[in-house]
């Protein structure tokens, strides 16, 4: 139906490089379940727009591959009305703000801890796990990140920073830049992990120039969330390949979710995809419990079904770990399907990707 649409909206994807981080006018994001009419005029959305809790915001890049109501890319932009029906879950079931030593910082494990640098992102994913911080501009940045960066400074078991957000590629180049300069000057900081989805969902964004400005932070680790094949197109692919040729070493962290990626061929697709791209699948998350996103949520057994499908379809390099994040702050823990059937006082009974039993000598 509104093929006519879309194919306009393609067009206009070319998003000039900007060195403050948002797009210019009129290619900004749809912000407002209304604006959506235009582009798929015969929906009828479902309860009242204006009760959604977390904003829509969604790229017209990202819009432009929506292919109709309902699809695996539309469940994840644009609010659904069951969102307020499971906003009685917690809203931080993971105790993030309670393991925050400074605001801003999440240290969970000795070695690494999450640095929130930017509460902005390209797309509000209507799955995300950090909803209560996202949309909102941080107050007072510099002293905010000047307290982050004291706390990491005087502590000294850490050795990786990991900035996450929201996103931090929705910062202004030279903010970030700034950032990486001042986490790299701290001689413990031996990596420097970013986690982002602009790649995915505003691959404009990584212009030529931002890439060539990363090649002096190794090393530094970009992990990006591809969720479906689909978004897997010529822009995101162009996007890795500036951040690819530019020394940096891609992952993908996918989360399962319930009729975007929870069958087994989609996810094969995705991941033999994300090889093709250079980005390396390394986490597959099951979703955590948070407020209004239950309709995401995927039996474990699937995960775990899921996980076993792939194996043998896929190279080994496209087979993520499936991570559970522990409530609580417990921190993740990897699921694997059941290999060994059996243990004997010699032998350990296991299943092979194809479900045939074969023996194996303990020692
Ligand atoms: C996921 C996470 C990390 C990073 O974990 P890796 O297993 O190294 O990817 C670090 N800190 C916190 C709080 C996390 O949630």
């Amino acid at each position: 139906m509104p093929q006519v649409l879309i194919s306009r909206n393609r067009k206009k994807t070319t998003v000039p490089f900007h060195t403050n981080a948002m797009p210019s006018e009129g290619m900004a994001p749809v912000t407002k379940v209304a604006q959506l009419a235009d582009y798929f005029p015969q929906h009828v959305f479902d309860g009242d727009p204006a009760q959604v809790g977390y904003p829509v915001q969604i790229p017209r890049y990202y819009l432009g591959l929506i292919k109709s109501p309902g699809d695996p890319l539309w469940r994840q932009a644009v609010p659904d009305a069951a969102e307020g029906e499971t906003a009685q879950m917690a809203a931080d079931p993971l105790c993030e703000t309670e393991q925050s030593p400074v605001p801003g910082l999440i240290h969970r494990y000795p070695d690494r801890a999450v640095f929130l640098a930017s509460n902005r992102c390209a797309l509000h994913c209507r799955h995300c796990m950090r909803q209560r911080d996202v949309g909102v501009d941080i107050q007072n940045r510099s002293v905010f990140y000047e307290k982050i960066i004291d706390y990491i400074g005087q502590t000294r078991t850490l050795r990786e920073v990991i900035l996450s957000g929201g996103d931090p590629f929705m910062l202004p180049d030279r903010v970030l830049l700034d950032l990486l300069t001042a986490l790299k000057k701290i001689a413990h900081i031996e990596m420097l992990r970013i986690h982002t989805r602009v790649p995915c969902t505003w691959p404009q964004r990584i212009s030529p120039q931002l890439a060539a400005r990363l090649k002096g932070y190794g090393p530094l680790f970009i992990n990006i969330q591809f969720n479906h094949p689909a978004e897997i197109t010529p822009d995101a692919a162009a996007a890795c390949a500036r951040l690819a040729d530019a020394g940096i070493p891609l992952g993908c962290q996918s989360v399962l979710l319930k009729g975007v990626n929870d069958d087994p061929d989609t996810m094969l697709q995705l991941l033999r995809g994300l090889l093709s791209i250079r980005v390396r699948p390394y986490y597959l998350h099951h979703p955590d419990p948070v407020a209004g996103t239950a309709h995401f949520r995927v039996p474990l057994r699937r995960g775990l079904d899921i996980l076993a499908y792939v194996r043998g379809r896929v190279s080994g390099l496209g087979v993520p770990q499936y991570m559970l994040d522990l409530p609580g702050g417990g921190g993740k823990i990897p699921l694997l399907p059941q290999y060994i059937q059996e243990e004997t006082a010699n032998r350990l009974i296991v299943k092979n990707f194809e479900g045939r039993l074969y023996e194996y000598p303990l020692d």
